[in-house]
C-alpha cells in the first residue's frame, strides 16, 4: 500500500467512481473495505492521517455495552454482541478475550451485577467469550493485586473484547486497498459538486501534502465523517440543521504498576451516574472515560483540567496506590458523534446506534454508532447506497472477511502478535540489520524497523503518524514518544527522501501535537 500509487490511480482515473467515501475513520474505512469486496469502484478520502478523529481515541473494547443493557437497549446489545464475535473471528491478532471485574461492596450488589451480566451472556446467544461468575472478595484481590480491600466484599467477572483501534483500522485499510479499494490519507474533501438537475455528481479534494486539487467524478458520495458530518452536510446544503450532539470523552494512562494483572475493573455508576474502566492495555493501564458535552469539534480536542482530576480521583477510591497527577504518562480525547436527541437529553443517553440519512441531493450519511458494530454500519450503508444510486453490486460478504494479519492462532498475548502475519516480516528487517531490532527508548518497545515498515508500506506520512497511530507511543507514554520523535524524524527522512526543512518541520509539529498528550500541559 503505496500513497504515490494510489494518487496515480486517482489522476489516471477517467470513469466516474461507484462510490467516493469522505472520513478515514473507523465508519469510512469499514465501507470502503464492504464496498471494494462486493466490487464496487471505491475512493476514500481522508483529511488527515486514518484514524486521526475519533478512531484512535476508543476505550479500545470490543463489547456489547454493559451500560446499554442497563438502559434496556437489548437489540443495541445483542447486534453488538454478535459484531464482537464476528471481529475476534476475523482479526484475532487484534482482538482478544478480557476479564473485567465489578467490584461489589455487598450480596445485594453481587446478586444483581450477577443477574445483569448473565443476562449479557445469554444475549451473546453462542457467541460467549468466557462465562460470567461471581468471585470472592480474596479472588477479586488476587484478579486485582492492587484493588482496595476494604471496599469489596466480592466482585462479579464478566468477559468482553479488547483490541488496538488503530492497528485494526489500518489492517482494515489495507484490506479494503487489496480488495481494489483506492485509499488517501491527507486528502480533504473541500466541496461536493452537482449536476444541473441538483443530483450530487463528485467532489473536489485537495492533496494537502501538494495542494493538487482533483475533480472527482462519483456514482454516489457517502459522508463518514464522524464528529464533522454537520460541516459536510453543509457543504451539500448550507441551511441544513445540524444533526450531531458532541460530547468528548478523555482517558488518562498510567504506569503498570499502578495496576497489575490482566483482569480490568469496570464501575458501574461512578458518583455521577457515569460508567468507569481501568483497563491493562499494552502493558500499561488506561483510566476512562469522561462525558462531556463540548460546543465546538476539533480533530485534537483537549482534556479539562476537572475531567483529569475526576479520572484520578475515581480509581483513588478503587486502587491501593491513589494515582497522582505525576504518573500520568499520556492523556487521549475523543468526540462522540451522537445522533441529536431532543434538547434536554444529556449526552451519556443519547443514541449509540447508527443513523443513514440521505439528503435531497443524494449525499448518504452515515454516524453514530461504534467502533464494535463497524461492519453492520458499513453493510447497511453499502446496502442503501447501492439501492439509491442503482449500482450493481455482490452481497455483503464481511461477515467472513479475514483482515488484513489475520492469523490462524488465537491472540497469545506475545510482545508485537498485534502486526499478525506482519511480524515475521518486520522481524526479517530487525534481523538484516541488527540496529534496528533495538528499541528506540527504555519505556517503549518500537524498534526502528518498526517505523521503516509502517513508512514502507502502511502509509505512514508523518512522525505523528507513526507514534501516534501506526504505533501508539505517544497514547502510551507522551514523554518517551517525544524523547524518541527527532530519531523516528531522521529514520522516515532517509526513507522518504526528505530535506532538513521537513524533518525540521516535522519535529515542531510533532512538539505541538504531544503538548495535547502530556498531563502537565493541562491545567
Ligand atoms: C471516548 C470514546 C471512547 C470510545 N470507546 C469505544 C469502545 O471502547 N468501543 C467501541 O466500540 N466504540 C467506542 N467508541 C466509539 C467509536 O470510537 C466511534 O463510534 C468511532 O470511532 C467513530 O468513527 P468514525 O469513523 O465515525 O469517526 P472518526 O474516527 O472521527 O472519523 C471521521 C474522519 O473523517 C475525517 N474527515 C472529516 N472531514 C473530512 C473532509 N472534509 N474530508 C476528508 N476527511 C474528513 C476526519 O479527519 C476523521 O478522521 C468510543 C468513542 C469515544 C469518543
Amino acid at each position: 500500500m503505496n500513497r504515490e500509487d494510489q494518487l496515480r490511480q486517482l489522476r489516471d482515473r477517467t470513469n466516474p467512481w461507484d462510490i467516493v467515501v469522505i472520513g478515514g475513520g473507523a465508519t469510512g474505512v469499514g465501507i470502503a473495505m464492504d464496498a471494494a469486496s462486493r466490487g464496487l469502484d471505491v475512493l476514500l478520502l481522508e483529511q488527515s492521517d486514518f484514524g486521526k478523529g475519533t478512531s484512535s481515541r476508543s476505550t479500545k473494547l470490543v463489547h456489547g455495552g454493559v451500560r446499554y443493557l442497563r438502559q434496556g437497549n437489548i437489540t443495541l446489545v445483542r447486534d453488538a454482541l454478535r459484531e464482537r464475535s464476528l471481529l475476534k473471528t476475523n482479526a484475532p491478532h487484534l482482538v482478544h478475550d478480557l476479564a473485567f471485574l465489578i467490584p461489589c461492596r455487598n450480596l445485594w450488589q453481587r446478586f444483581f451485577y450477577g443477574v445483569g451480566l448473565k443476562i449479557y451472556d445469554l444475549l451473546a446467544a453462542g457467541n460467549n467469550f468466557a462465562t460470567t461468575r461471581r468471585i470472592s472478595k480474596l479472588e477479586s484481590i488476587q484478579q486485582i493485586p492492587t484493588l482496595k480491600p476494604e471496599i469489596v466484599s466480592g466482585g462479579v467477572v464478566y468477559h468482553d473484547g479488547q483490541f488496538d483501534d488503530t492497528r485494526l483500522l489500518i489492517n482494515m485499510v489495507q484490506t479494503a486497498h487489496e480488495q481494489g479499494g483506492c485509499v488517501l490519507n491527507y486528502v480533504c474533501v473541500d466541496a461536493i459538486s452537482k449536476d444541473a438537475s441538483g443530483a450530487i455528481n463528485g467532489v473536489r479534494a485537495t492533496d494537502q501534502e501538494s495542494d493538487e486539487t482533483f475533480d472527482i467524478s462519483a456514482r454516489a458520495v457517502v459522508n463518514a465523517a464522524g464528529p464533522f458530518c454537520d460541516a459536510v452536510r453543509q457543504m451539500d446544503d448550507p441551511k441544513c440543521e445540524p444533526m450531531l450532539s458532541a460530547s468528548q470523552g478523555v482517558h488518562i494512562v498510567l504506569p503498570r504498576k499502578l495496576f497489575p494483572g490482566n483482569t480490568a475493573i469496570m464501575v458501574p455508576k461512578t458518583p455521577d451516574g457515569r460508567v468507569l474502566f481501568v483497563i491493562p492495555w499494552h502493558d500499561h493501564a488506561i483510566v476512562g472515560t469522561t462525558d462531556t458535552p463540548i460546543d465546538e469539534v476539533s480533530l485534537e480536542p483537549s482534556a479539562q483540567t476537572e475531567e483529569i482530576q475526576f479520572l484520578l480521583s475515581t480509581a483513588a477510591k478503587y486502587l491501593v496506590t491513589p494515582p497522582q497527577k505525576e504518573d500520568i504518562l499520556s492523556v487521549f480525547v475523543g468526540i462522540r458523534p451522537l445522533v441529536k436527541g431532543d434538547k434536554s437529553a444529556r449526552t451519556a443517553s443519547l443514541s449509540r446506534d447508527h443513523v443513514i440519512r440521505v439528503s435531497e441531493s443524494g449525499l448518504v450519511t452515515i454516524t453514530g454508532g461504534k467502533w464494535t458494530t463497524v461492519r453492520k454500519m458499513a453493510e447497511d450503508c453499502v446496502d442503501r447506497v447501492v439501492k439509491e444510486a442503482s449500482l450493481h453490486a455482490k452481497l455483503c460478504c464481511t461477515r467472513s472477511q479475514r483482515i488484513h494479519g489475520y492469523v490462524e492462532s488465537d491472540f497469545d498475548g506475545a510482545p508485537r502478535s498485534f502486526y499478525g502475519t506482519d511480524l515475521a516480516l518486520i522481524q526479517q528487517l530487525e534481523s538484516e540489520t541488527p540496529d534496528f531490532a533495538k528499541p528506540l527508548h527504555s519505556d517503549l518497545t518500537i524498534t526502528a524497523a518498526e517505523v521503516i515498515w509502517v513508512v514502507r508500506h502502511e502509509m505512514a506520512r508523518t512522525v505523528e503518524d507513526v507514534l501516534a497511530r501506526r504505533t501508539r507511543a505517544l497514547f502510551l507514554n507522551a514523554r518517551a514518544a517525544l524523547a524518541i520523535a527527532p530519531n523516528v524524524v531522521e529514520l522516515m527522512a532517509a526513507e522518504l527522501g526528505r530535506d532538513e526543512t521537513w524533518c525540521e518541520q516535522q519535529r515542531e509539529a510533532f512538539r505541538k501535537v504531544a503538548q495535547f498528550y502530556l498531563p502537565q500541559s493541562i491545567g
